[in-house]
């Protein structure tokens, strides 16, 4: 493991410091006062500054709006701008995942329409794959696609949708060919959200926000040209999608950390004295901060194999099952520290708190989004320590004869 920037690196990341602090300092906001749309019109002003700036996506080639850089400078620059707070949630999926795998599995005629406008923000995409009965089985999904002419014609339903309800455009797993085992029956499409036979629900939330929903195909038609993969091929495309999600590395789940809560514990009494005076507080600081680390260094490592060039390997599975366990156990202590006054909003305990209640309120999606808990574990098991793989009786068996 290398912790250190090579000189070409620390020249990078010089200039794009330089560029920060001339260009993230006023869109750096605290977004919890905004409305939705308020948000959103923020994220896509500070998209455009960004792309016009030239690191929007910087390991693309110029000609698509990229900058020809390397895997290591996308990691310098994310580390860089992860100092200012820019409004940028809106674009994680379609920018991390989407439009990579457009870039990867589509046509020059997609990449020309499609790749430019979503890096300047000026359209905003999402990702269709987990269903009713289908989010940790992918493979068991349900909504089906129909030859018609020169196109297919889509029925079922999609749900947990993040950010569906504002995206113009996703990409949407489904079940070309029941006859065959479930894993090989899949293809791969760009569907448009506005496409007639669409129908999207927005999903109440604890916090009384609505940030995924439920999507309903009534008999959409979706052009054959609008297909990414081969037909048949699309576990192949899915699997791709969700190991760019696995590398997005540099960026952290923005949630509260040992250092917070070590304030939070000076600034809190515990009988008659400093909370962070008590053993049993202190003990349980210890344990964090050595998660803390233990992630800090295996994000190293795979920054590391990124400098070198190569692909990090499935460790990248640790760091985000032990930081989603570890935000959400963080905020747990953050609010019996503060006895009864935890259920109070920032407004009352001051703007420090905002970050309590976001890794309150997230910390237990984040255990399931991007992989639960129990399938990281399984891929640690499985790819890390070579395990015996998971029992998967229904791997070989047509998908029509499963029981639904
Ligand atoms: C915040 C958030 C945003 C999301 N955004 C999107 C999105 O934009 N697009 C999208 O397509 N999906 C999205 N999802 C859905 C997400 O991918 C699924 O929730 C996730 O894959 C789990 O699937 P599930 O909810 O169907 O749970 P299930 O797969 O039914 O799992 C239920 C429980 O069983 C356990 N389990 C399942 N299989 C195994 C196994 N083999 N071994 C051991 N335990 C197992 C799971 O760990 C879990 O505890 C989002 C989810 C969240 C929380």
């Amino acid at each position: 493991m290398d912790f250190n920037d090579t000189a070409e690196e620390a020249a990078f990341r010089e200039e794009a410091r330089g560029w920060l602090a001339q260009n993230a300092a006023p869109f750096s906001i605290e977004p919890s006062g905004l409305a939705e749309d308020e948000y959103n019109a923020l994220c896509k002003k500070w998209q455009a500054v960004k792309y016009d700036g030239g690191y929007a996506a910087i390991t693309w080639p110029v000609e698509l709006g990229g900058r020809g850089g390397s895997p290591i400078q996308q990691v310098i620059y994310n580390q860089e701008e992860s100092r200012y707070q820019v409004p940028s949630s809106i674009f994680a999926i379609g920018l991390g995942i989407c439009i990579q795998v457009v870039n990867k599995f589509g046509s020059d005629d997609h990449r020309e329409r499609y790749v430019q406008k979503a890096l300047r923000g000026e359209e905003i995409w999402c990702q269709l794959f987990s269903e009713p009965a289908a989010g940790s089985d992918v493979a068991g999904i349900r909504t089906s696609a129909v030859r018609e002419g020169d196109g297919w014609r889509v029925k079922g339903q999609k749900v947990w949708t993040s950010g569906a309800h504002f995206c113009d455009f996703g990409i949407l797993l489904v079940r070309t060919d029941p006859d065959v085992p479930k894993h090989k029956g899949l293809t791969m499409f760009i569907v448009d959200m506005k496409a007639p036979g669409v129908t999207i629900r927005p999903l109440k939330q604890i916090n009384g926000r609505s940030d995924f929903n439920e999507v309903f195909f009534d008999d959409v038609f979706i052009p054959d040209t609008d297909r990414l993969g081969a037909v048949g091929e699309g576990w192949h495309v899915c699997v791709s999608a969700l190991m760019f999600e696995r590398h997005a590395v540099g960026n952290t789940l923005g949630f509260l950390e040992y250092n917070n809560i070590m304030d939070i514990a000076r600034d809190t009494e515990l009988a008659g004295a400093p909370a962070i005076s008590d053993g049993r507080i202190r003990e349980r600081i210890v344990d964090m901060y050595i998660n803390s680390r233990a992630v800090d260094l295996l994000t190293y490592r795979a920054q590391t194999a990124l400098s070198r060039g190569t692909l990090p390997g499935p460790e990248q599975s640790i760091v985000k099952a032990i930081g989603a366990y570890q935000g959400q156990q963080a905020s747990y202590l953050a609010m019996d520290l503060r006895d009864q006054f935890g259920m109070l909003a920032p407004g009352e305990l001051g703007e420090a708190w905002g970050i309590v209640e976001y890794s309150w309120t997230w910390g237990a999606a984040m255990r399931i989004a991007g992989g639960s808990d129990e399938i990281l574990r399984n891929i640690i098991a499985e790819r890390v320590l070579g395990l015996p793989g998971d029992i998967r009786v229904d791997k070989d068996v047509p998908y029509r004869e499963l029981a639904a």
